[in-house]
Order: C-alpha cells, then sequence, then structure tokens
C-alpha cells in the first residue's frame, strides 16, 4: 500500500513509520519539522519505497495514497502553547486538509487524538462514552479543543462523505526519540537525570498518568487502521502512576541520588488519567505488553547517548 504519515518525522510517527517501512509499504512523510527532526528518519532517507516532504498541513496539497495516519499536531504542552493559534490551525484547518486528501483519492483515515479530550476527568478510569471537562477557554484549550473539532471534522467527514474514518485517542506515550528538551514529564525526568540536575515535580507530584511504551502504541494504531471499527477507541497503558512514583522509578533506574525539585502545577493540569481499554481488548485483540521498568530502561539507553553526545 502507498501510505501518508503526517508528523512522520516526529516520535510516535517516526516508530510508526519504520514499522511500515519494514512491513514493505510504501511510505510519504510529510511533516513541517516544527518538532519533528529528519534525523529520525536518517535511515529511509534513500530508501526508494520511501518519500519526504516539507510541508505545514495548513496549507492543501495533492497526493494519491491508500491509507493517511493523520499525527501532525505538537504534543507537548510546552510546544503546544507557544503558538496556542496556530495549534487550532494545524487540528482544525490542517485536519480539514488531510480529511479533504482522504476524500478525494478514497483512502482510510487515522486520527491520532488524545485522551485530553477528556479533560480533567471527573469519570475514572476514562471510557470512550465519557464525554470529558474540558476548559474551552484555558492555556490547554488550543490542543484539547483542537482535537475535539479534529474529531467533529473526521466524523462529519464519514457521515456526510463517506470516508472510512479511524479516530484514535492516545494516552501518554513515551520511548526513545523523545525530544530531551520536550517538556513532557517522562522526558524530563529522564534528561534531568542523566544530567544530574533535580527532577521537576510540578505540584505535590499526586496527579496520575498512565504511560504506554512507543512500540505498543504503534501496534495499537495499526491495529485500528487495519481492522472494522471506527472508533474512538482508548490507546494505553492502564498502568497508573503518581507522577512522584514515576519520579522515584527513574531516580531508581539512573541515580538514586537523583533530588527531586518541587514546582508551581500548571494551570488546568488534569489531575488523573487512565484508559478503560475494554474496547482495544475485545474490538482490536491489543493490550500493552511493555511495563514502565522495562521501558524506561530502553528509553535511558537512547537518552544516554544523546545527552553524551551534547556535551
Ligand atoms: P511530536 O511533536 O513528536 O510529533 C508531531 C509531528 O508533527 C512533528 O514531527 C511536527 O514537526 C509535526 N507537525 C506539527 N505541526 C505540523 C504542521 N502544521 N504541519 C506539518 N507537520 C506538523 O509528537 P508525538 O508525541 O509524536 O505525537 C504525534 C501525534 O500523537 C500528535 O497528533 C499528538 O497529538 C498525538 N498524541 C500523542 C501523545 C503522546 O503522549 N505522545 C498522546 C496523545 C496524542
Ligand atoms: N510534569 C512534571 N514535571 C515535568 C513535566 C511535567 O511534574 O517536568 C507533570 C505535569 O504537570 C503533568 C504530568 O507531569 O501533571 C504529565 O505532563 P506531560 O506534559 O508529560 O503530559 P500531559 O499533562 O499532557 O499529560
Amino acid at each position: 500500500m502507498r501510505i501518508l504519515v503526517t508528523g512522520g518525522a516526529g516520535f510516535i510517527g517516526s516508530h510508526l513509520i519504520d514499522r511500515l517501512m519494514n512491513d514493505g509499504h510504501e511510505v510519504i512523510c510529510l511533516d513541517n519539522f516544527y518538532t519533528g527532526k529528519k534525523h529520525n528518519l536518517l535511515k529511509w532517507l534513500d530508501h526508494h519505497n520511501f518519500e519526504m516532504i516539507r510541508h505545514d498541513i495548513t496549507e492543501p496539497i495533492r497526493l494519491e495514497v491508500d491509507q493517511v495516519y493523520h499525527l501532525a499536531c505538537p504534543a507537548s504542552p510546552v510546544h503546544y502553547q507557544y503558538n496556542p493559534i496556530k495549534t487550532v490551525k494545524t487540528n482544525v484547518i490542517g485536519t480539514l486538509n488531510m480529511l479533504g486528501l482522504a476524500k478525494r483519492v478514497k483512502a482510510r483515515f487515522l486520527l491520532a487524538s488524545t485522551s485530553e479530550v477528556y479533560g480533567d476527568p471527573e469519570v475514572h478510569p476514562q471510557t470512550e462514552e465519557y464525554r470529558g471537562c474540558v476548559n474551552p477557554i484555558g492555556i490547554r484549550s488550543c490542543y484539547d479543543e483542537g482535537k475535539r473539532m479534529a474529531e467533529t471534522l473526521a466524523f462529519d467527514y464519514h457521515r456526510e462523505n463517506n470516508v472510512e474514518i479511524r479516530v484514535a485517542r492516545i494516552f501518554n506515550t513515551y520511548g526513545p526519540r523523545m525530544l530531551e528538551n520536550d517538556g513532557r514529564v517522562v522526558s524530563n525526568f529522564v534528561a534531568q537525570a542523566l544530567q544530574g540536575i533535580p527532577l521537576t515535580v510540578y505540584g505535590e507530584g499526586q496527579q496520575t498518568r498512565s504511560f504506554c511504551y512507543v512500540s505498543d502504541l504503534v501496534d495499537g494504531l495499526m491495529r485500528l487502521m487495519n481492522g472494522e471499527h471506527t472508533g474512538p477507541i482508548n490507546l494505553g497503558n492502564p498502568d497508573e502512576y503518581t507522577i512522584l512514583e514515576l519520579a522515584q522509578a527513574v531516580q531508581n533506574l539512573i541515580n538514586p541520588d537523583a533530588q527531586i525539585k518541587f514546582e508551581p502545577l500548571p494551570a488546568d493540569d488534569p489531575r488523573r488519567r487512565r484508559p478503560d481499554i475494554t474496547k482495544a481488548k475485545t474490538l482490536l485483540n491489543w493490550e500493552p505488553t511493555i511495563p514502565l521498568q522495562a521501558g524506561l530502561k530502553l528509553m535511558i539507553e537512547d537518552f544516554r547517548q544523546r545527552v553524551k553526545n551534547n556535551n
């Protein structure tokens, strides 16, 4: 198949492209390199099945493909809040453009949505039926509401234009190739511990997240794309940790003497998050296989190389 991956130079996108290329597909990567790096795809640049296009999805583009994995959008709060209006444009105009492309060439379209559509959830763990508790005017809304609108667009293109859609609600994912200065919690803690500087825990660290290793997540995305179910379907690891527990896990693996520094909790920071993955288990026969300790070890190896090379 010929497969388009928007945001393919980013963290999840580049791991997805590795899988698709290894499976023998033709892959087109579309990216504006805002948070993505060409380096993530170095091994494919000269491959005859691979094409890289520098393009901003807020502009239309005409391509002929069979499937679209639509991942283009900064995922870290630091990056999506840097230019919130651009984040809205990417999620709304960008998704509209990519759905238009899918409609024109009758491609199947998978949207990388997010657990952020649940906001600061009153229902725990979060099921797909829960409609969320999102602040429409806060500093996270460019991303949360942007993704909610992207879901709306996907379903309207499906109902009005028969576009075959798949909607994944991705929960916190981590692994090699996250940017060291990405601002997300796992990459921050690992980079800080390796550099010998204090781990920055926001608030009292009692808020929770559930962390999924990237290869598990990519497997879930591909099962959703190639299965029969539209979704939305939660994809994430249901093992839930407080942020303080995560800091302690990183300390134990890298440096038990690493210090922890408490910093103010950002506005609208969700207090807890854990996916109910019953649907993914029953409809996609998917569940995560890599526990946090094992995934952290793999990520630390990658970060060790990069932090060393930077010094
Ligand atoms: P990332 O920031 O590493 O990757 C995003 C990619 O999109 C980057 O390569 C970036 O350059 C590109 N991009 C951004 N705006 C663009 C635009 N206007 N035009 C073209 N390219 C653009 O993030 P990631 O963690 O790989 O996330 C990928 C997708 O998964 C995102 O849509 C994100 O919202 C979603 N997601 C990720 C997580 C997670 O924990 N990583 C959780 C939920 C949802
Ligand atoms: N966080 C933290 N220290 C950091 C970065 C993040 O304590 O250096 C917290 C953040 O406040 C949030 C959680 O970790 O409660 C997850 O943050 P991240 O930005 O990774 O993802 P999201 O909030 O989007 O789930």
